[in-house]
């Protein structure tokens, strides 16, 4: 099907008018590759949007959601429950480190976010420390669109035309091209002394005001920033010291892309609280899913006075189409052995980094980094176009049938979890030329 008429949709962040002018359009998806309207195949090397991690069109998620659809379509969430959404509950709570075995349904990261935001407050205010109100996010953050999740996200753009509405403070982000540019895996350096930021800004604020400090492992959107070695660890202990809740956003790191189901475990650090989105459905279905500590759910709920105790929720959490969808993903995990495949100590993935690395040294390259599955590349700012190189790049690698992401002057790539050696191969030259072609 090819579109006729552009005017009426609203496209999410694109810049419109530019769009409309020249559109790309997508028209099937099949295993790593996309066909355009013009019938062109592009290798999808973000995953969707960091979704589809089993690759696109799987027939098993498609069969599974086309039967829900037909035998339970809907099913209110509040009051009442279907078998399949408790069943994919105990899945999850398995899966997941630690004690984190509570899981609260929504549709998307965002909701994902808001609802861990509002949990820990909830958690708090239970206690009786009805003071912590305050959130600690981190530079280039990314948490969703949503008023939570834009106040404690630390991309610029993303709030400075609708302000800010939580109380938040930010951790600076981790990336630090003097201490470690070119780093493959974590990086080495600055870990301690990033995350020691966090008693600072406790100093500053209270830990009686703070609720909790939310950070996506690696941070995604912004950059593509894996945490320095040791960091992680550091803010969990100072957290724990001053009864201050972590929240880990695992919107993009769930499901694989670090070698394990979450990079919670990759990274060996426990949060109080997770969220997921993305991956859980191989992006076939919207849905996310929080993952609350027994602890949370304790307080909140066991220890809650009668009635509804945590007054949040959606119309369409816990959607039979997408718990179909997200039972039929967690198969195709595992029976395709993804999360072992996304080890940064895997076959592909040393392949990934060594062919990443390889363009070491070409014009306008000033930094490769990368954490298994997930990588950047980033450019000097072109003369009078700062901000502008990522999507020059993305450009050039679409017109040669690739799919980048790209962002500010860095492109990221976050391949689905099936990529082969000649799926890198096919990356390393399209970006080799699409590079030269505005470095030379
Ligand atoms: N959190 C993180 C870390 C993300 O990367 C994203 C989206 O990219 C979100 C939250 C928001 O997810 P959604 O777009 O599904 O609302």
């Amino acid at each position: 099907m090819t579109a006729t008429n552009l005017a009426a949709h609203w496209m999410p962040f694109t810049a419109n008018k530019g769009f409309k002018e020249k559109p790309r359009m997508l028209s099937a998806a099949k295993g790593m590759y996309w066909t355009t309207d013009d019938q062109r195949q592009v290798l999808d090397m973000t995953a969707g949007l960091w979704c589809c991690n089993a690759g696109h069109a799987h027939p098993h998620i498609a069969d599974a959601i086309a039967h829900q659809a037909k035998t339970l379509d809907y099913a209110p969430s509040f009051g009442f429950g279907h078998a399949l959404s408790f069943e994919l509950s105990e899945r999850l709570a398995n899966l997941a480190p630690g004690n984190l075995n509570k899981v609260f349904y929504t549709n998307s990261g965002s909701e994902s976010v808001e609802t861990a935001l509002k949990m820990a407050l909830a958690y708090h205010y239970a206690k009786g420390n009805t003071g912590k109100q305050m959130f600690i996010g981190r530079e280039k953050g990314y948490h969703g669109v949503n008023f939570g999740g834009i106040s404690v996200g630390g991309l610029t753009n993303n709030h400075k035309a609708f302000g800010q509405w939580l109380p938040t403070d930010r951790l600076s982000h981790t990336q630090d091209l003097t201490l470690n540019a070119f780093s493959r895996g974590l990086p080495l350096h600055g870990g301690i002394e990033k995350a020691n930021e966090l008693e600072k800004l406790i100093q500053r604020h209270d830990a009686s005001r703070i609720a909790a400090v939310i950070i996506e492992p690696i941070t995604g959107a912004g950059g593509v920033l894996p945490p320095p070695v040791g960091y992680l660890k550091r803010i969990r202990e100072i957290c724990d010291q001053h009864d201050i809740l972590l929240i880990f956003d695992e919107v993009i790191t769930g499901f694989g892309r670090t070698g394990n189901v979450f990079a919670s475990q990759t990274f060996d650090v426990i949060p109080d609280i997770m969220t997921t989105a993305k991956g859980l459905t191989n992006g076939a279905a919207p849905m996310g899913a929080v993952l609350a500590g027994d602890h949370i759910y304790d307080v909140i709920v066991e220890q809650g006075g009668p009635g509804v105790e945590f007054f949040h929720g959606y119309t369409y959490s816990a959607h039979p189409l997408a718990c179909a969808a997200a039972m039929a993903t967690l198969d195709v995990y595992e029976q395709e052995n993804l999360y072992q495949r996304g080890a940064a100590e895997g076959e592909i993935a040393q392949y990934f980094e060594r062919g990443l690395h390889s363009l070491k040294g070409l014009p306008g390259v000033i930094d490769i980094r990368n954490y298994s599955f997930i990588a950047a590349v980033e450019f000097e700012p072109l003369v009078g176009k700062p901000g502008a190189t990522g999507s020059l790049i993305q450009t050039s690698a679409w017109e040669q049938g690739m799919m980048l992401r790209s962002l500010g002057d860095a492109i990221a790539m976050s391949p689905p979890l099936i990529m082969e050696k000649e799926h890198v191969d096919q990356t390393i030259g399209i970006l080799e030329r699409s590079i030269k072609q505005h470095f030379a």
